[in-house]
């Protein structure tokens, strides 16, 4: 039976949610091993290294509630700031050592109440517990279209950048409006030759200023951390009760004044009407995930860009061939297209008691009882799992909303009163149902394509409010679970 000592706990990957469970629960006397498949941590922040990479996220509130950071230097920090925030954390913690790189978890097992892991470097051993700490954004999407392997020039997805390739004085092409080519145009627009933008749909587009922080205010916050803490409140009001209520109709005030924001910003920015009318979406603004920026308009106005809207055919050797017949040729070209969230563990077999899997239960669309666990998979606990708030939040308050309810459940088992946590399959049907009726009261299904379907048509986002998220995952109730109870002197 394990007990405070020798609990012993797997966390797969070493992004920045693996990085907070690991500290935490070494921090709690738990046994800790990390298996990150890369050679580094940081996740996404490790992967993505674009240029103009930044969290649109306000920086005061894309951090650890225990490591608050008084050295950003602008509202929406650069990624490289974040990944160093990341291993500064990490080093300070001291949880390196925990971790085991170029690791993948290949096999979990379930066998007599412990998890038998697996990587690519062979058997590791058995856990009490395992946590999955993947991240979301992390598969890369490449297009499917014809001929992308006979182009000529370079071309990477935008979450592989190949910095060996100069942009210089090129003709680069990006295919993708999402929040990832909005940024990289912004970036490049000024030192390449031609820039071709290659829009399927267009995105709403909300500006925001990227405010820079004086040593003054670095300073400031330094010596007076309650001053970050009323910049993270006055940011965690502004998203979690007025964007997130807003986009699962729960504040339609909020839900128009982002609408008639993001049409300001198009109308004052974009003088042109023919490429105004390029970049109207013709859905609601927050249905596909809201994109932020102030340099995207100015920069895709510039002479030597411009909107391609015409269907892609395909790809040749010398650029990208669309429909109208149009050669657009290229020296570079950039697939901005975005990622799979909705992967998981698909990669990893997953044996869950009676010998289910888990991509056997996911065969029909992911589910989990309260985006943190699933029936037949005991002391398995997802951070960012299914139905997690994802998209225009923090996803590292989300992250630690999730862990701080794993933690009580990991706590009943560390102190022994229970040895195995699993959600009830009625129980979890039911909770599945009550998001089902929601996500038509969503804008995100109000009308359009977005990475928060799955190939099922399901939306894998939160449909209520952030407060009701904190609510729900605010105390385990234990009738929820098919619960092992020790009997007495076990
Ligand atoms: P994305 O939002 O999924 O955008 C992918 C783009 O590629 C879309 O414009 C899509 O068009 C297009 N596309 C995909 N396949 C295509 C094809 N075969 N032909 C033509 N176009 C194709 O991906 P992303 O921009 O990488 O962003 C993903 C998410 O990452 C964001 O929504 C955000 O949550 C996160 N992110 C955050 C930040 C940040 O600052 N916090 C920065 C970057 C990314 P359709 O719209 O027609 O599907």
């Amino acid at each position: 039976m394990a007990n405070d000592k020798d609990l012993t706990v797997a966390i797969i990957g070493a992004g920045a949610t693996g990085i907070m469970a690991a500290i935490k629960l070494g921090e709690a006397g738990c046994k800790v091993s990390v298996f990150e498949k890369e050679t580094d941590l940081g996740g996404t922040w490790r992967d993505n290294t674009y240029p103009g990479l930044i969290c649109d996220i306000p920086s005061h509130l894309y951090r650890f509630s225990f490591a608050p950071n008084p050295e950003w230097s602008r509202t929406f920090s650069p990624g490289s700031e974040i990944y160093d925030y990341i291993r500064r954390v990490a080093e300070d913690h001291d949880v390196e050592k925990l971790i085991s790189y170029d690791s993948e978890v290949t096999k979990l097992e379930y066998r007599d109440g412990r998890w038998k892991l697996e990587t690519t470097r062979g058997d590791q051993g058995e856990f009490n517990v395992v946590i999955s700490a993947v991240g979301i954004l992390h598969h890369p999407v490449y297009p499917d279209i014809d001929g992308l392997d006979h182009f000529e020039g370079d071309c990477f997805h935008s979450s592989r950048w190949d910095h060996e390739v100069s942009l210089e004085g090129k003709r680069v092409g990006i295919i993708g409006t999402g929040s990832t080519a909005v940024q990289i145009v912004g970036a490049i627009v000024d030192d390449v030759e031609k820039l071709s933008l290659f829009q399927r749909t267009p995105q709403w587009v909300l500006a925001a200023t990227n405010q820079v922080y004086s040593e003054e205010d670095k300073a400031n916050f330094r010596g007076n951390p309650d001053v970050m803490e009323q910049i993270y409140e006055s940011f965690a009001d502004t998203l979690n009760h007025g964007f997130a209520a807003a986009v699962v109709g729960e504040n339609d005030e909020a839900l128009e004044m982002i609408q008639s924001g993001c049409e300001r910003n198009l109308n004052e920015n974009i003088r042109d009407s023919e490429l105004r009318s390029k970049l109207t979406p013709n859905y609601s603004a927050g249905c596909k995930r809201l994109i932020v920026s102030d340099v995207f308009y100015p920069s895709i106005s510039k002479s030597n860009a411009e909107v391609i809207t015409d269907k892609i055919d395909r790809v040749e050797a010398k650029g990208v061939r669309t429909a109208d017949g149009v050669l657009h040729e290229l020296d570079v070209l950039v697939l901005a297209t975005g990622f799979d969230p909705h992967r998981f563990l698909a990669d990893t077999e997953v044996v869950g008691l009676d010998g289910t899997t888990l991509n056997e239960a996911w065969s029909k669309g992911n589910y989990a009882y309260k985006t943190i666990c699933v029936p037949n998979f005991p002391n398995l606990f997802f951070i960012g799992g299914p139905n997690s708030p994802i998209g225009n939040f923090s996803f590292l308050l989300t992250a630690e909303t999730q862990f701080a309810y794993i933690e009580k459940l990991v706590d009943l088992i560390r102190r022994g009163t229970l040895t195995e946590v699993v959600p009830k399959l009625d129980v979890t049907t039911a909770f599945r149902e009550k998001l089902n009726r929601a996500m038509p009261g969503t804008v995100w299904a109000s009308g359009c394509q977005s990475w928060y379907f799955d190939r099922f048509g399901n939306i894998g986002s939160w449909p209520w409010t952030f407060a009701r998220f904190e609510e729900e995952l605010s105390e385990p109730s234990l009738e929820d679970f098919c619960t092992t109870v020790e009997s007495e002197g076990s």
